[in-house]
């Protein structure tokens, strides 16, 4: 081992475990592991020990599931804020881990630590403005305008944008316990499961990932438009469906309808919307990427 190398750890937090790994990137992953979301100060708990154990690191990179506080000049910064979660509402998470493990902590959103593993290692090298959306259990996204992660007010929150929504259609009223039928409410993982009766991977019907296509594009079609990314990164546990990614770009080129006049969104055989190349490890290793700027 060249002892010259400075290891960082990557903490991905979410809502049913945190991943951790230390090492320097997807290469040189030295020690790696799965901690279940439980309490607060048992999960950070279990979490420091695993870091501190794997010997010195250099930093620590946290992409943690939001809302969250990510303004390095706020006193809250490194909290979890107003998250639904049971018993993870304004936990301090950031400031936690730096006291415990004493060295620099860098604090992001679970997408944009994905986004920032796949701009140095993945799908979105070489660009400089584009999003990292998954769909999972909830819809999260996170990206770089102009180079940078994205931030401002607070960070984009892109799974409660609203899309319009059929009710004669799918009168399915949504299940966003703050908006009901954003895009989160009517397409995550959570809301398949409550609309169907049955886990998005046991989903076979074709009318299921039609309208769930449909429901992403429309959301995508508005971040085109606001942002003009350059790539959409789209990971999470419901994109394991193959026919998934197809439907929504023939949808976002249809939604479209030629205005935007780019052959990423007008040529059908574009990947412009395309996996994650780090698979589900995009969080993490990202979280190594983010501790580097720490
Ligand atoms: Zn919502």
């Amino acid at each position: 081992m060249n002892r010259s190398v400075k290891v960082y750890a990557g903490i991905e937090t979410g809502g049913s475990k945190w991943k951790c790994a230390v090492g320097t990137g997807p290469e040189d992953v030295r020690a790696e592991t799965a901690i279940p979301t439980t309490t607060p100060a048992e999960t950070i708990g279990r979490v420091v020990d695993f870091i501190s154990n794997k010997g010195p690191v250099h930093a620590v990179g946290i992409g943690a599931f939001g809302p969250l506080d990510a303004d390095p000049a706020s006193p809250t910064w490194g909290f979890v804020t107003t998250t639904p979660k049971p018993g993870w509402a304004h936990t301090d998470v950031g400031q936690e881990i730096r006291r415990r493990l004493g060295v620099p902590v860098a604090f992001d959103t679970d997408v944009n630590a994905a986004a920032l593993g796949e701009h140095r290692w993945g799908a979105a090298q070489g660009l400089d403005t584009f999003l990292y959306v998954t769909i999972g259990t909830g819809i999260g996204g996170g990206g770089m305008a102009g180079g940078k992660l994205l931030h401002g007010l607070v960070h984009p929150e892109l799974g409660h944008l609203r899309v319009p929504h059929d009710l004669a259609a799918d009168p399915f009223p949504g299940m966003c316990p703050y908006h009901g039928d954003c895009l989160e409410g009517l397409a995550s993982g959570r809301a398949l499961e409550a609309r169907w009766g049955r886990p998005a991977h046991e989903l076979d019907e074709a009318e299921v990932w039609e309208l769930e296509a449909r429901y992403l594009a429309l959301g995508f079609v508005a971040a085109i438009c606001v942002l003009s990314p350059q790539r959409i990164v789209v990971g999470g546990g419901v994109t394991q469906e193959p026919r998934l990614l197809p439907f929504v770009r023939d949808k976002v080129r249809r939604l479209l309808n030629g205005y935007v006049d780019n052959a990423a969104v007008t040529d059908g055989n574009s990947t412009y919307i395309t996996a994650p190349a780090l698979g589900s490890r995009s969080g993490v290793l990202g979280a190594i990427a983010l501790a580097e700027t720490a």
